[in-house]
């Protein structure tokens, strides 16, 4: 009888369980090594704890990557229907919300489980605990872990990133890739937090609001998003924050000045209608039903001083509750004063205060508060349709280890299943 080809996975992650049972139906003997004790953890935090797990919409605008073309590729070799229809097979009912895909029982370790369920009646082979700490390839793999030795006729590395290290994937994968010849993009932190020094922060803490999101590097838009913004102590968060977080972090990498500007949705138009109507009342009250307290008196202490439209809250950091308003003639008054007492040029700071409030960003949050990790191994490195490496025959990759990071919404595990799909496939084939 002929042996069965043996395939090693390293990472019992999404892209390496769903690459071990694709390699499993191909007739393969396979082999997951994984560090931690337990298979999945980082599936099981995702969404909440309810696994967005797919997303009807695949532009491939949602993928960032420096290899659009692969990243077609790959995504078009397993769609978001083959996804569904890959879970629905394991016991997964899926419930659709706006296109986002979760499973019915809300619950994310349905989705690591029946993996898992799946693999082992495949079986595939769990060996947990067992770090790979070096990678020889002669004709066979040897995959040198602490005190023991696997030997291997292909090996998928789908070890992650260093996004969550809690959940494993603490980087080490990118050196097992260096070992065999593959360069990596600096790995970033990606959909996390961006943190500012600005001291409005601390009072704007725990607000949140409906907003754009829009991120200007040197002084250009670069990225916009809208949807709930958070306010933390430190900095911003929420959804429209994580999705240009990616793009602050590589400029920030670069030494590049990021800003971040916070518009909430009323137009200039919408403010002009209510000075009509609402003229009459003080500045500390006339946003009152409109914008939360603690974003009007944020939006009032960051008037800049500005001698000429005689605005005088000084170096616009004062905060105290009476800091002064300038009124045409030089006289000042304070935030008791009439809205329809400002002059144009004060009325029109005031708009721009609420309108945009920019912050500046000094750096993101760490790896450990990040989704994902934006670089990774060069795909260009890699065989298209493939993922098999161009430097060492029989080697493939799936998952975030990969420089593709996907937008919130299903994408990373998207990218994670059709990668896993096409090494797994590929490597039961032998090419
Ligand atoms: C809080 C959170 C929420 C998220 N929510 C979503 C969401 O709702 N939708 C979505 O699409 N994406 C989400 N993501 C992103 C998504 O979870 C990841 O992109 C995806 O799980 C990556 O899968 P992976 O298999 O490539 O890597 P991982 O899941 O990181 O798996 C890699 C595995 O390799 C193991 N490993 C690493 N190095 C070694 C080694 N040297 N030897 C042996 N084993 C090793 C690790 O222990 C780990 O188990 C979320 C991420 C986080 C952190």
């Amino acid at each position: 009888m002929q042996k069965k080809r043996h395939i090693i996975v390293i990472g019992a992650g999404a892209s390496g369980m769903m690459a071990a049972v694709t390699a499993a139906r191909e007739g393969c003997r396979v082999t997951i090594l994984e560090r931690t004790s337990k298979s999945g953890r980082k599936i099981e935090l995702t969404g909440s704890g309810k696994c967005n797990f797919t997303n009807e919409n695949q532009a491939l605008s949602n993928y960032h990557t420096t290899s659009p073309d692969y990243v077609r590729d790959i995504l078009g070799q397993f769609s978001h229907r083959q996804t569904l229809a890959f879970f629905e097979e394991l016991g997964i009912v899926p419930k659709c919300r706006d296109g986002y895909y979760y499973p019915q029982s809300a619950q994310a370790q349905a989705i690591s489980q029946a993996l898992r369920q799946e693999a082992e009646r495949l079986g595939v082979k769990f060996a947990c605990n067992i770090m790979v700490e070096r990678i020889e390839k002669d004709r066979q793999f040897a995959i040198q872990t602490r005190g023991y030795c696997y030997e291997a006729d292909a090996l998928i590395i789908a070890a992650g990133s260093m996004a969550a290290p809690a959940t494993g994937s603490d980087g080490s994968g990118y050196a097992l890739a260096g070992q065999l010849g593959h360069q990596v993009k600096k790995p970033l932190p990606a959909l996390v937090q961006l943190l500012s020094t600005d001291k409005r922060l601390p009072k704007l803490a725990g607000l949140r609001m409906e907003a754009d999101a829009v991120l200007l590097v040197d002084g250009a838009v670069c990225a916009r998003e809208h949807g709930e913004v958070q306010f933390i102590k430190n900095g911003l968060s929420g959804i429209p924050v994580f999705q240009v977080s990616g793009q602050a972090a590589r400029a920030l990498d670069a030494g590049k000045a990021v800003m971040l500007q916070i518009r909430p949705s009323a137009g200039t138009e919408a403010l002009e209608d209510r000075r009509a109507r609402l003229g009459y009342k003080s500045l500390n009250t006339f946003f009152t039903g409109m914008y939360h307290e603690k974003y009007i008196k944020a939006a009032l202490d960051g008037m800049k001083a500005d001698k000429n439209a005689g605005i005088d809250a000084p170096g616009g950091t004062k905060t105290e509750k009476n800091a002064r308003v300038g009124i045409p003639g030089g006289t000042k008054t304070d935030k008791n004063a009439r809205v329809d007492a400002l002059n144009e040029e004060q009325w029109k700071s005031l708009c721009q205060e609420v309108q945009d409030m920019t912050f500046s960003i000094s750096k993101t949050n760490g790896f450990e508060h990040a989704q994902v990790c934006s670089g990774g191994v060069l795909l260009e490195e890699l065989k298209e349709k493939t993922l098999e490496s161009k430097k060492t025959e029989q080697l493939y990759f799936a998952g975030e280890i990969l420089d593709v990071d996907g937008a919130c919404g299903g994408y990373n595990l998207q990218w994670a299943w059709a990668s896993g799909y096409v090494a797994g496939l590929h490597a039961a084939k032998g090419g």
